[in-house]
């Protein structure tokens, strides 16, 4: 398969860039070059300067204030984005929830909640996991009771990332005990600042709060808030897993951080040599690249074919399985990189106190978990063996 960009596509990338170059703060840039994750504000601002140029949410149609880019434009945007350090559109609102209301919402729902996801007016966390129930999604507790207009909702949700500064939240829950457990479920749009949710806040081994329990007890939700029909919001849940898996195989965040991987290794070391010219580590630089690029033909083929998902089935979970393992291989080379600097933490520990090697450590141990969210590699491999050996 040929896979240059054709001129129009070119030009398309340059624009990109230089939209990037002219606009993204470069206090920004350089905390994601170092390896931070962006703050709160950091997204705010950034995917709303993205939204003037119509970027934020690159594969919705233009009617609903989306760019409406064909699927190789959306991968040049999402690329050119993780290569400059620029955060990408969060993937909650934009990939996650965007999605589902633009095939299963209503129009009201769409007319509400588009322009603000892409705007992040309104920022979403996913409450799909509880405990006990994650790779086994379908069998989730969450109980949301109808009466009248609303529904009550009770249960746990668990490893809800942002939850802390979300304003609202998609959730899966049971309206219905029925005798299939993917039956029954219903896909809520909950506000969190409704009566009877409580967020705490789970530290994770990067030292850095990302991840939340949340638990709701006798919230009220206006039955506008369901999307789909009620207990079929399994059908929303299968939708939005699939676009999940294909965006973790993030191939531009890859080449980004083998190039920061670089550019720490060409700092002289005592006695004045440099890692980057030591043959060993040139090769596995190379290796990896090679890699990338493997990744890089995989998920252009994969997307840019709109049969692909039929005739092999299970793809998604090859971008999702691979893309993990990379990152992961990648941010461990980095956190070699940095050896022992890395281990270093300033007085005052958290994400913005930490030096260039500390934040690459912190990386590679926030990275072990790219395995395990977004459906972990077992049961990739589990869909995978289903697909190929049926
Ligand atoms: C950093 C991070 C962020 C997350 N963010 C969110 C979020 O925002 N919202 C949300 O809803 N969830 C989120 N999650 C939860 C995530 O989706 C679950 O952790 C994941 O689905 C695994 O579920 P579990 O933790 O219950 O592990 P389990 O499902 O209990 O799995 C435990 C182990 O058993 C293996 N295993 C399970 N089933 C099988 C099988 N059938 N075959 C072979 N092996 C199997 C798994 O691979 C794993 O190694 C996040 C998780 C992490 C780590």
């Amino acid at each position: 398969m040929k896979l240059e960009l054709d001129p129009t596509q070119a030009a398309f990338r340059d624009e990109v860039r230089v939209f990037i170059r002219d606009h993204l703060p470069d206090e920004i840039r350089q905390r994601l070059r170092r390896g931070h994750a962006p703050r709160k504000r950091d997204s705010v601002t950034w995917q709303r300067l993205l939204n003037t140029r119509g970027w934020a949410a690159p594969h919705w149609p233009t009617e609903y204030g989306g760019a409406g880019l064909d699927v190789a434009r959306r991968l040049i945007l999402v690329d050119e984005l993780y290569r400059a350090s620029a955060p990408q559109p969060i993937g909650f609102n934009v990939n996650m929830l965007g999605t589902v209301l633009l095939r299963y919402g209503t129009e009201a729902q769409k007319r509400f909640f588009l322009p603000k996801l892409a705007n992040l007016d309104l920022w979403f966390c996913q409450g799909f996991s509880e405990p006990g129930s994650g790779s086994d999604l379908a069998s989730l507790r969450t109980r949301a009771e109808r009466e009248g207009e609303h529904y009550r909702v009770n249960g746990q949700k668990i490893w809800t990332t942002h939850a802390h500064q979300a304003d609202w939240m998609f959730a899966l829950v049971r309206t219905e005990q029925a005798a299939r457990k993917q039956d029954g479920i219903s896909f809520l749009l909950i506000d969190m600042k409704s009566p009877g949710i409580t967020v705490r806040p789970i530290v994770s081994i990067d030292g850095q709060h990302h991840l939340n329990e949340v638990f709701l007890d006798d919230v009220r939700v206006p039955v506008e808030n369901l999307v789909g029909e009620e207990g079929r919001g399994w059908d929303c849940a299968k939708y939005l897993l699939v676009s999940e898996r294909v965006s973790v195989a993030s191939v531009g965040q890859c080449w980004e951080r083998l190039d920061y991987a670089r550019e720490l290794a060409s700092r002289p070391r005592c006695g004045g040599t440099r890692l980057v010219d030591d043959a060993k580590f040139g090769g596995e630089l190379a290796a990896l690249g090679a890699e990338v690029r493997a990744l890089e033909l995989t998920a252009w083929r994969f997307l840019l074919d709109p049969d692909i998902g039929r005739t092999l089935p299970g793809f998604a979970s090859v971008l999702k399985l691979k893309g993990s393992e990379l990152i992961q291989e990648i941010t461990a080379l980095l956190a070699r990189v940095s050896g022992l600097a890395g281990l270093e933490r300033r007085a005052s520990d958290g994400a913005d106190a930490l030096h260039a090697d500390a934040a690459t450590v912190s990386r590679y141990f926030f990275h072990r978990a790219t395995s395990i969210y977004g459906g972990s590699s077992e049961v990739q491999k589990d869909i995978l063996a289903k697909a190929i050996l049926g």
